[in-house]
């Protein structure tokens, strides 16, 4: 791609850089960026200044949030002995969005994938376990994506959780295998929740 000027060339590589977005999607973006009033470009680089500069990751379920502790962590009307396990933020909006579970979250933050070089250690499995020894919880529900990673995922931390007071379960199969939990309509997330199943029962299969 030929560009006349080199502002012009600048500010399309960057928005190209963006996953999605090859460069004729950032050229044609970028020369809508160019038609639109000052104030809107203005409020748009400033919005995304002000999410980088100030957003946290909750201290205890490391969901991304605007405080030290998240909404939902702080809500006292969620069932705070219930955590369901999920790999990002994507997967506990996908949850919310089915209004049909009450607990609250532990985002791991990825899945382990040797593959990818992603071992237990770079996710935050040990904040989990930490909860789980204060005796605090009675459920962790496994709503990873039905993977081979996050089967994985799954059993390793059930492993870790041997000997502790408190029952695993995990999402029933109305998520297709190899399905992102992100992708799945509302009322199918919804209704693998409510139908969960005991985690011992899903060992056989793996
Ligand atoms: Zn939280």
């Amino acid at each position: 791609m030929e560009f006349s000027s080199k502002l012009l060339e600048n500010a399309v590589l960057e928005m190209s850089n963006l996953p999605g977005i090859g460069k004729r999607t950032a050229l044609r973006l970028v020369l809508h960026i160019l038609k639109q009033p000052m104030q809107n470009t203005t409020a748009f680089t400033q919005a995304i200044l002000d999410l980088k500069n100030n957003i946290k990751l909750c201290s205890s379920c490391h969901n991304i949030s605007d405080h030290e502790v998240c909404e939902i962590c702080t809500n006292p009307d969620r069932d705070h002995q219930t955590i369901c396990v999920v790999e990002d933020i994507r997967d506990v909006m996908a949850i919310e969005n089915t209004r049909t579970y009450k607990g609250i979250y532990h985002v791991l933050g990825g899945k382990i994938s040797p593959i990818d070089g992603v071992g237990p250690s770079q996710l935050k499995i040990t904040s989990l376990l930490e909860k789980v020894k204060q005796g605090t919880c009675k459920e962790i529900i496994f709503a990873l994506s039905s993977t081979i990673e996050g089967d994985t995922t799954n059993f390793y931390i059930y492993k870790q959780l041997k000997g502790f007071d408190v029952e695993t379960s995990t999402i029933a199969r109305g998520i297709a295998i190899g399905d992102e939990l992100e992708y799945a309509d509302e009322v199918t997330l919804g209704r693998s929740l409510l139908h969960r199943i005991p985690f011992e029962k899903t060992l056989k299969s793996l």
